[in-house]
């Protein structure tokens, strides 16, 4: 089948790169020329597991292709795919002027048959509204398909390859049937495809995200209510994890949830309740909980400081707002170097993969090191933000040797507290008890 996806960004890429695996020939088209320039000289401009190796195969094989031009891109596609952003306006409601402004010009220049799918996150009635934005110039039939997409980032290929289940809200037949034949090789080993209506798909994804931002955030509140018991979280975790229908996943506590995801998601669902006079009491709180959550560290390290965060030097550890990400929108880590800088401190930051983009960011107002270790030289204290798999068996002794003093915040419970006082470091996470220096 010949797609377009309009929209190269993290859910575009995967996208027609993986339908493109599947045999497909796909054209992938973007405003951004610098990003096409790029993804033409054959380089994946984000960091994505299993990513490189596909794109790189299906670009030789002649299957995917990119263009900035919207006519060139869909002339000869049937399926069109829009992976365009939809971040929060101002009064915290999804901006779908990148989708309908899309829409609009696709109305004008279809010369054939077309499913629209909508593939971002968008909130209940998009469809429609983008119905009614290509009928407005259309001469050719059309259907319009809402399949939100649920891979997450650092296992978006795998995800799209495998999918827990394809939701498909559509009501038109034909495009119903085009698009079971698109997914049905990615669905072999028996996850579902579940047709629905429009609204119930567009729904179906911002309550999947909401639920999860509210577990994560549930077991922070769980975690920080631990610290003033004395219990241990990690104990409470793997003690309700067990009961299957609770699940062991998105129970880990930490330094809130980040992302371009989850924050915009349940932001704008609280902003659609409010414009049917509807008050999503429990995500309010999530949200006012997770915000909180970002810097819950803060006042801690000021406290081990003794107030004075002056002429200190942090290391961090973990930029991106998960591991296997360059991704830092909505950081926390972002949250905590602002807060640190603010009280005078000097940070010295080392991640895997997101130094660039958050260089685009903070600029010279935070010092880049080549490596964890090298992050930590002179350091007086480490904060750890990302639990990338890299910081997680790290050489403790090696680490004690380089910081001026053994003192680590930890954002994401990596290590062990029996282990932390035998190595004698000061180690503070969230939810177990500190770890005071023998
Ligand atoms: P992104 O910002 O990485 O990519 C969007 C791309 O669209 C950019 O490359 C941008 O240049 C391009 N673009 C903007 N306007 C355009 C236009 N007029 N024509 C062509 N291209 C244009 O965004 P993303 O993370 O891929 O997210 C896209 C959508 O998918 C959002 O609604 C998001 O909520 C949703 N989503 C994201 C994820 C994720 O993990 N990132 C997962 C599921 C769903």
């Amino acid at each position: 089948m010949n797609i377009a996806v309009v929209g190269t960004g993290y859910v575009g890429l995967v996208t027609g790169t993986c339908f493109a695996e599947m045999g497909n020939h796909v054209v992938c088209i973007d405003i951004d020329a610098h990003k096409v320039a790029q993804l033409k000289e054959g380089k994946v401009p984000i960091y994505e597991p299993e990513l490189d190796m596909l794109f790189e195969r299906n670009i030789k094989a002649g299957r995917l292709q990119f263009t900035t031009d919207l006519q060139a891109g869909i002339d000869a596609a049937e399926v069109v795919f829009l992976a365009l952003p939809t971040p929060p306006g101002e009064d915290g409601s999804a901006d779908l002027s990148y989708i309908l402004g899309v829409a609009k010009q696709l109305g004008k220049i279809m010369r054939s048959y077309k499913v629209l799918v909508d593939k971002s996150t968008v909130p209940v009635g998009t469809a429609e509204l983008v119905k009614a934005a290509v009928a407005e110039h259309a001469t050719v039939p059309f259907a319009v398909v809402s399949n939100p997409e649920f891979l997450r980032e650092g296992f978006a290929v795998s995800d799209f390859m495998k999918p827990d289940r394809v939701v498909i809200g559509c009501s038109d037949d034909k495009a119903a049937k085009i698009m079971e034949s698109l997914y049905k090789p990615f669905v072999r080993q028996g996850n579902p495809i579940y047709f629905m209506d429009e609204k119930s798909a567009e729904l179906t994804k911002y309550a999947a995200n909401a639920f999860l931002a509210t577990k994560i955030t549930f077991m922070n509140e769980v975690a920080n209510f631990c610290e003033l018991v004395g219990a241990d979280v990690d104990k409470v975790r793997i003690g309700i994890g067990s009961d299957s229908r609770i699940g062991k996943r998105f129970l880990f506590p930490g330094i809130g949830y980040g992302g371009s995801c989850f924050p915009k998601d349940v932001q704008a669902l609280v902003k659609s309740g409010q414009d049917q006079n509807y008050d999503f009491q429990i995500l309010q709180a999530v949200m006012a909980v997770n915000e909180d959550q970002k810097t819950i560290l803060l006042p801690r390290i000021k406290n081990y400081f003794r107030g004075q965060l002056q002429g200190k030097k942090i290391a961090v550890w973990g930029l991106a707002f998960k591991p296997d990400t360059d991704d830092i929108r909505e950081a926390p880590a972002l949250y905590m170097i602002r807060a640190l800088l603010a009280e005078g401190a000097s940070i010295c930051a080392y991640d895997p993969e997101a130094m660039l983009n958050v260089q685009a960011v903070l600029g010279e107002q935070i010092t880049y090191a080549p490596d964890e270790y090298v992050a930590l030289s002179g350091a007086d204290a480490l904060l750890i933000c990302t639990e990338w798999g890299v910081f997680r068996n790290p050489n403790f002794v090696a680490m004690k040797d380089l910081m001026k003093d053994a003192v680590i915040f930890d954002g994401r419970n990596l290590y062990d507290l029996e282990e932390m006082s035998k190595q004698g470091f000061y180690y503070s996470s969230v939810g177990r008890q500190n770890i005071m220096r023998s």
